[in-house]
């Protein structure tokens, strides 16, 4: 059943997601060679206690870190550790945190120096692909025209998209009904209604569209090694177009 939400509980949610989107703003900005993961890990960490929130991600399903951190090749799900952060790689960072009982849920993916044509190319269709997604979420559209608008912004880029990781539900819990696949024909599923909330959040890969999970039972690496990534924003659909709820309070 997909909820939707009051005006209040819309409220509610803004505030949460502004705070998770201005706590992923600034540990991006640490994103640099030399760092590690984990410090970006400790930062978040620091950050959401000082805004009085819980890290959703901290002890879900038993999971070690604050953040999910995604270098390169990890597409999603990466264990924030000893992993040090060099000029030319691309770093996914995905935050979620509970405030005042509601989930903000966001992802973006930083380039660190000077990075391969290629691969910045990468970073701005995966954009396009969010925005592209975004602008279904209307009241009227069918559910799959998100998935869609994600597959044919990357597939006409010539990147391929994750099919083993979807987007999401989001209110009162990190994942809600209905899953949302980054691919798939249009104008299939539940009819989109003012009120619900989303964590969309396409993942696109340089090469095949395949991935694995490492040992470490979390890690997801694309097939081919090659990289992957991952920008998410919680939105809401709206009726003449959808809200953005994760826009980083960028003077805080
Ligand atoms: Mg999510």
């Amino acid at each position: 059943m997909i909820i939707i939400k009051t005006p209040d509980e819309l409220a509610a949610m803004r505030v949460a997601a502004k705070k998770t989107a201005t706590i992923l703003h600034k540990v991006a900005g640490k994103v640099a060679p030399g760092v590690t993961t984990k410090e970006l890990d400790e930062y978040a960490a620091e950050l959401a206690l000082k805004e009085e929130g819980r890290c959703a991600f901290y002890g879900y399903h038993g999971f070690s870190g604050h953040i999910c951190s995604s270098v390169n090749e990890e597409v999603v799900h990466g264990v924030p550790g000893r992993r040090v952060i060099r000029n030319g790689d691309v770093v996914s960072i995905d935050f979620g945190l509970v405030f005042g009982g509601f989930v903000g849920d966001t992802a973006t993916t930083v380039a660190v120096g000077e990075i391969d044509p290629k691969w910045k190319q990468l970073l701005d269709t995966t954009q396009e692909c969010l925005a592209a997604a975004i602008g279904k979420a209307v009241e009227g559209n069918r559910l799959s025209d998100i998935s869609n608008a994600v597959q044919v912004v990357a597939e006409g880029a010539g990147f391929s998209v994750v099919r083993d990781f979807v987007g999401h539900g989001i209110g009162r819990e990190m994942h809600e009904d209905p899953q949302i696949p980054n691919y798939g024909p249009p104008g299939r599923g539940p009819v989109l209604k003012a009120g619900m909330t989303f964590a969309i959040e396409p993942m696109i890969n340089l090469g095949v569209h395949k991935t694995q999970t490492l040992k470490d039972g979390w890690t997801v690496v694309t097939q081919d090694r090659l990289p992957s990534a991952h920008f998410e924003h919680t939105i809401a659909v709206g009726r003449e177009e959808a809200e953005i709820l994760t826009i980083p309070d960028f003077d805080s």
